[in-house]
């Protein structure tokens, strides 16, 4: 089994520590990813080290799941890896955030401690689309010729499932 992980967690404190977490969290804790997904009895695992980069208090490492999310077109299966590397700095305001370099995205601190399956979280939901839909999705082919969502530099879902009949 895995390592006993704290629920809740101090950014701060564990950066000051260069703690380090490996893991595996249920989708099911993760609230903010139910509406896109399809297969929500899944698993996250993950690897979050935290640290300082100047004055800022940083989170790196990588996250992966084998998703399966629901194209909000035809309410299909879309299976969806993600292979993610983990780059968020620790920011107390909006403002804050603007001002981070490029290489990082902002974790919103508003309260000393938050769920570590929250950071976790976070990183999911940049890396799946906020409306997930089948690149060639037959409803919207048959429907409309809208423009296909942006979805460049992420893996082929059709791809991915032809592996997954294997
Ligand atoms: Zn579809």
């Amino acid at each position: 089994m895995v390592e006993h992980l704290p629920e809740y967690i101090d950014p701060l404190a564990l950066a000051d520590k260069h703690r380090q977490f490996k893991g595996v969290l249920p989708l099911s804790k993760m609230a903010r990813m139910q509406d896109v997904l399809l297969h929500k009895d899944g698993e996250v695992t993950f690897e979050l080290k935290f640290g300082k980069d100047g004055k800022y208090a940083v989170v790196t490492g990588m996250v992966e799941a084998d998703l399966v999310l629901q194209c909000q077109c035809c309410m299909g299966p879309i299976p969806w890896s993600v292979r993610d590397s983990v780059s968020l700095a620790v920011v107390a305001s909006i403002d804050e955030a603007n001002l981070l370099p490029d290489s990082y995205e902002p974790l919103l601190l508003e309260q000393g401690k938050i769920p570590l399956s929250d950071i976790v979280q976070e990183e999911l939901l940049l890396a799946v689309p906020t409306i997930p839909q089948h690149e060639q999705c037959e409803v919207s082919v048959a429907k409309d010729n809208k423009p296909k969502p942006e979805v460049s530099g992420r893996p082929n879902p059709f791809a991915v499932l032809a592996k997954l009949k294997k």
